[in-house]
């Protein structure tokens, strides 16, 4: 699985809508400073599903939209595709090719696909678990995040090697079926309380 194709159109300094194509093997972006290399990646961990806007480098989700330039409006909508190529089936989607898009608006409405279907940020985050790609995945290294490894909590760390070794879907259906137990057991106790007062 690799990195097929990224269209943006409105993310940041990308006004126009702009796609890369990627091949197999090593890929570098060149560009002089502020000519917005890091706003590619930042446009991908976005699409991934980055809910921080100040790690994508701004103090509001807004802040994605291209704020217009001294000779170009504002714009109100960014709007970023990843497509993956799933040949390998390593994503357990029956294409092969995946293309994951967010949408944001102005007005803070924010809206998911894949495959061109309306979904939810779940869905997508369910599909890339244990990939790796996901948001908190190992395969975008921002600058500074190796000494952050380094030097974070050992829980924290184990994470990552969890992540590595395919558990996070199975720990994340496991925490999902115990609250579901566990509210359960509180309608369970609260039907008990009925059938107590009615006795
Ligand atoms: P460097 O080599 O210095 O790290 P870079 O090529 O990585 O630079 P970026 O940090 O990706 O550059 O891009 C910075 C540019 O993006 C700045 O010119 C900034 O004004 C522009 N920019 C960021 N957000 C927006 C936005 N919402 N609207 C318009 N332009 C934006």
């Amino acid at each position: 699985m690799y990195l097929k194709r990224l269209d943006i159109q409105g993310f940041k300094s990308f006004a126009d809508k702009i796609d890369m194509h990627f091949e197999g093997g090593i890929t570098g972006v060149v560009g002089p400073n502020g000519s917005g290399k890091s706003n590619i990646s930042d446009s991908i961990r976005w699409v991934l599903g980055e809910q921080s806007p100040k790690s994508l480098r701004g103090s509001k989700m807004e802040d994605v939209i291209f704020a217009g330039t001294t000779s170009r409006r504002p714009v109100g909508m960014a709007e970023v595709s990843l497509t993956l190529d799933n040949t390998s089936q390593m994503l357990p989607i029956d294409y092969g090719e995946v293309t994951i898009t967010r949408r944001v608006y102005r007005s803070g409405e924010s809206e998911y696909y894949l495959n061109k279907s309306s979904c939810r940020l779940k869905d997508i985050r369910e599909l890339l678990m244990d990939t790796g790609i996901g948001k908190e995945g190992y395969s975008i290294i921002g600058q500074g995040k190796i000494d952050e490894i380094l030097s974070s909590k050992p829980e924290d760390r184990r994470l990552i090697f969890e992540e590595a070794a395919g558990i996070v879907k199975y720990k994340n259906r496991r925490d999902e079926a115990e609250k579901k137990l566990s509210s359960t057991k509180d309608n369970l106790s609260r039907v008990a309380d009925i059938l107590h007062e009615l006795e």
